[in-house]
């Protein structure tokens, strides 16, 4: 496995790479892998000639009260990791490399980024498709693959693409869970025992409404009520709810009433832990 640190060297191999009509995965990240990032990477693994995988804790996506210097990193172990799920390069990169200073280039989706997250976080959809723009440019793949764990960054990176004409295909993967529902997370590290037992409210929610709604529920208002007596028989006391919503899973509009599919997202504080997670039910 390659590792690159700078964006020089990793052109340099893929330059080789694309020359011999080798097709190009990419998986970014931001490191402190689980399971959840290794499945995008058997994803690429399977589907590309080459892999490559990248891990940057991107600052412009996060707030100015957020956990950017508490965020969980281990390089060595997810080397490691990454080595035994055979990806090819590691692209491990400096933040003075993509954000010079003086750095003033955004991109900036305006409709769906305003809802759900973008409400709580309203910079940091701007962050996240600005890195996502700047890694494609560099690496150029064929193929980049994302988690449906973050639905709406999904939805806003295909939306990108589309409008911004970039060449490449983003293939989405499903959300990986631990045994006990809550889904895999960076940010699960920081659970103390009790929050951790408290976070489950969240998947049980969202596996409660999908009960209901194959029982035949499709109201939306309906489905959305359960929630309150889900809360209560859990007795979570260390969780928040910050919001907890049925949309249409395409355009993240409000529905009343799901025809065909929609989109339930959760989003809550466990302790000062935000955990998101969500289900499309068909
Ligand atoms: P992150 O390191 O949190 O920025 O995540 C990098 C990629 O891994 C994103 O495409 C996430 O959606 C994806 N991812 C994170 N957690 C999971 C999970 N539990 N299941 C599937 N994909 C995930």
């Amino acid at each position: 496995m390659i590792e690159a640190f700078e964006k020089e060297e990793l052109r340099n191999v893929l330059w080789d790479i694309r020359a011999s009509q080798k097709t190009i995965g990419f998986v970014p990240t931001m490191g402190f892998l689980h399971d959840g990032h290794l499945s995008l990477v058997k994803n690429s693994v399977e589907k590309c000639d080459f892999t490559v995988v990248s891990i940057f804790v991107n600052p412009a996506q996060f707030g100015p009260n957020e956990d950017l210097d508490n965020y969980p990193r281990d390089y060595e172990q997810d080397k490691k990791l990454l080595e035994n799920a055979k990806t090819d390069l590691i692209f491990y990169p400096e933040k003075e490399s993509l954000y010079p200073d003086g750095f003033s280039t955004w991109v900036v989706e305006d409709k769906l980024s305003k809802v759900l997250c973008g409400k709580s976080r309203p910079t940091h959809f701007k962050g996240v498709l600005t890195i996502v723009a700047k890694l494609f440019n560099i690496v150029q793949p064929d193929f980049a693959f994302f988690g449906q764990k973050d639905y709406q960054q999904l939805l806003l990176i295909k939306k990108m693409v589309k409008e911004l004409d970039f060449p490449i295909e983003i293939i989405s993967c499903p959300i990986v869970r631990e045994s006990d529902g809550l889904a895999m997370s960076s940010r699960n590290k920081y659970l103390s025992d009790k929050e951790r037992s408290d976070s489950l409210v969240l998947p049980r929610i969202i596996f409660e409404i999908e009960k209901a709604f194959q029982d035949g529920e499709s109201n939306t208002k309906n489905l959305i009520s359960l929630k309150d007596k889900i809360i209560s028989d859990s007795n979570s006391k260390n969780v928040k709810l910050e919001y907890f919503e049925i949309l249409n899973s395409d355009n993240l509009e409000p529905l009343d009433k799901i025809e065909k599919s929609a989109l339930v997202a959760i989003a809550g504080k466990c302790g000062s832990t935000r955990l998101i997670d969500n289900i499309i039910l068909k």
